[in-house]
């Protein structure tokens, strides 16, 4: 396919972006109006015209997102190894590339990225040793804590001013914090650690600083931006660093679909970027390719943001009205989001092509048993919670104290590993190992409790065998042997993860770079638990199940919205401020419009009183304030209420398919 193809089949305001010179560009325009696709294009169209890879930095929000628009621009330029040598990829991942480049500037010897949950175990480690875990000091909890730090951060407010603002019961102890906060930062440059807002201050401070800023801005000729409306203060600084008079910058963003507040985005970005840019061409898109005529009604009803553009389709089908399926409660929305499935699949739509949205990970615990009963394959993205993975992060906590034997966070949790090593131990021990690495395994396991001595011994006399210059292979071989026995002592359902370890350790050995992939793991744990565990079945046919900030710039021609009632969509968290129900309007407007052909909203009339539980006592559950009066004059209305449920056990025999896959085992 040529260049010339793809561009055939734009529209002329597309058309103008993709063949915008030099001079900086801005696309504000509604969802599925062609904003990625433009920009896929231009990324085709520069290429073709002979610009070397390299010099274009193709920034996403995430992984998934920027890979597959770097294969399509490759499909449209006829060249793969062109477009894979662009620098493409999330703001962190790229980040976390250029810090390691420049490390020597940043005064780092290595760089290892923790993830949000080795932050809270280093600040949970540190309280400790400073007496602020203690029942005296009714400090907020580490998680608030942390929340803070990053608000604090991504915002660029003091932390006085976010505690004043968002957690003023913690005010009296704004000093206390502070200064934990500062004990954090301090362990971090001991340790070498850095954590995702790091990599963005750390980049920041590169672009800011006169000869390596001059650098990278020589490095790109190009810098394209997805999403922009979900940038955050630290974001915005990187990008006009790097542009400062906005020569090659184009960026595409739509303010109704800003769900990022929370992180310190603000949709004002993208009005503030055409202003910065006085030379700024902006170029609106107004057709809608994605959704069907009365999928978009509804979403023009809702649609929040100030610019307030309407969507019209440019589809031909008329397509049919969205759904509102009132249900009775939650198990019958799962079986009802089930049987709905299936008959769409029966009519053609492939499972891969539907998904089933939801506000948060855990509302679909009903319809994911439901799922598994009726052998309905699917995977599930967001929201994954740290029970899922953290078999994984064990193996990459190994993996991690190889190569940065200073790793406290990571030693303390493979000690914590141990059966019989409490915290408290964990952590002291954590700190001997942290500062001489397996040369002190002599004196950790003296100082370790009696009954852990034989097992501590034996973990760090097989890390011992291997450090930083190890071949890779081996090394992960060492590691998955190190850590195979503190798993199986670990978790009770134990052999249920072993794919997931195995996948990820396969994966592991083949890296040129293990120190990168390890961090690239904290940077974007989705990949951990989605793509490396191992596929039961070769089926590929998989329905999504994702939450809608995972689902942002997606698509399916089936989309479910799971739990459309208040307290779920908008989040309880929100109802009590204006600025949090705006955010959870646009998340709202964010899930209608992944849907191209049919959108179904469910709305169970009952819930559970805690989402997880299965005997929860259910209460009355109204629906979300979002689908008014007029927004349900669009919707065609269903009610599972006439229905008899069949007993489940019924049910259950009735849909089961029965698998064979016994066969294949037995004659493998
Ligand atoms: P979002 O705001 O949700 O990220 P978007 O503006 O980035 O949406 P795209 O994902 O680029 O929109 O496009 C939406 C859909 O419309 C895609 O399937 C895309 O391939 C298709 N599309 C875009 N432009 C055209 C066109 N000119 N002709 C046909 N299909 C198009
Ligand atoms: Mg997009």
């Amino acid at each position: 396919m040529a260049v010339s193809d793809a561009l055939a089949g734009l529209d002329p305001a597309q058309l103008e972006a993709v063949e915008h010179g030099e001079g900086p560009l801005v696309v504000a325009a509604g969802a599925g109006t062609g904003k990625t696709r433009v920009l896929t294009a231009r990324v085709a169209r520069l290429l073709e015209a002979g610009v070397v890879p390299e010099r274009i930095l193709l920034l996403t929000f995430t992984r998934r997102v920027a890979s597959a628009m770097l294969s399509r621009a490759a499909v449209m330029c006829g060249d793969a190894q062109a477009a894979q040598r662009i620098a493409g990829g999330t703001f962190h991942a790229v980040a976390h590339r250029i810090i390691a480049e420049h490390a020597q500037h940043l005064g780092l010897e290595d760089v290892t990225v923790i993830d949000p949950d080795d932050v809270i175990d280093l600040i949970d480690l540190l309280r400790a040793e400073h007496g602020l875990d203690g029942t005296e000091v009714r400090l907020p909890t580490t998680r608030t804590i942390a929340d803070i730090a990053s608000r604090a951060i991504n915002t660029q407010t003091p932390a006085r001013a976010v505690i004043e603002e968002q957690f003023p019961w913690a005010l009296e102890h704004v000093d206390a914090i502070a200064g934990l906060l500062r004990h954090y930062r301090d362990r971090k440059r001991e340790r070498g650690l850095l954590d995702l807002d790091d990599l963005l201050i750390a980049w920041r401070a590169l672009v800011a600083d006169p000869d390596v800023g001059a650098r990278l801005r020589a490095r790109w000729d190009w810098v394209l931006v997805d999403e922009y409306q979900d940038v955050n203060q630290l974001q915005v600084d990187i990008v006009r660093g790097l542009s400062p008079d906005g020569r090659g910058l184009t960026v595409v963003g739509d303010d109704a679909q800003a769900i990022y507040a929370f992180r310190g985005a603000s949709a004002g970005h993208l009005l503030e970027l055409i202003e910065a840019y006085p030379d700024a061409t902006l170029v609106r898109l107004e057709r809608n390719f994605r959704s069907t005529q009365p999928i978009l009604d509804l979403a023009n009803q809702v649609r929040p943001g100030e610019l307030r553009l309407r969507l019209v389709a440019d589809r031909p089908q008329p397509g049919v009205r969205p759904t509102l399926v009132t249900c009775r409660n939650a198990d019958d929305e799962a079986r009802t989001i089930a049987d709905r499935i299936l008959a769409a699949h029966v009519d053609g739509t492939p499972l891969r092509s539907q998904a089933v949205l939801m506000r948060t990970g855990s509302h679909s615990a009903q319809l994911e048993v439901e799922l598994k009963v009726r052998a309905i394959p699917f995977h599930k993205f967001g929201g994954i919670g740290y029970l899922e993975t953290s078999h994984v992060r064990d193996l990459l906590a190994t993996f991690r104290v190889v190569l940065n034997p200073a790793d406290e966070v990571s030693w303390y949790r493979l000690l914590t590993r141990h059966r019989a090593i409490g915290k408290a131990s964990a952590r002291g021990l954590a700190g001997i190992l942290a500062d001489g690495g397996v040369d002190r395994a002599a004196d950790a396991v003296a100082a370790a409790p009696a009954k852990a001595r034989t097992g501590l011994a034996s973990t760090l006399s097989l890390l011992g065998a291997v450090d930083s210059t190890t071949a890779i292979p081996e090394l992960v071989e060492t590691c998955r042997g190190a850590v195979d026995p503190l798993l199986r002592a670990h978790y009770p359902d134990w052999h249920r993860r072993v794919t997931e370890v195995d996948g990820i350790a396969q994966a592991a050995a083949q890296q040129s770079d293990l120190r990168m992939f390890v961090s690239e793991q904290a940077i974007d744990p989705v990949n951990v638990a989605g793509d490396w565990a191992k596929q039961p079945h070769l089926d590929e046919d998989r329905l999504t199940l994702s939450t809608i900030h995972s689902a942002k710039g997606l698509e399916w021609d089936a989309v479910h919205l799971l739990r459309a009632n208040d307290g779920a969509m908008p989040s309880d968290m929100a109802l009590s401020s204006r600025v949090g129900l705006a955010e959870e309007e646009r998340l709202f407007y964010v899930a209608l419009t992944r849907a191209r052909d049919t959108l179904d909203v469910y709305v169970p009339s009952q819930l559970p009183t805690h989402p997880t539980a299965f005997m929860a006592k259910h209460v009355a559950a109204k629906p979300s304030r979002f689908l008014t009066e007029s927004a349900r004059a669009l919707m065609e209305s269903v009610s599972t209420a006439a229905v008899t449920p069949e007993p489940a056990i019924e049910r259950a025999v009735a849909t089961r398919r029965v698998r064979m896959d016994e066969f294949d085992e037995l004659f493998a």
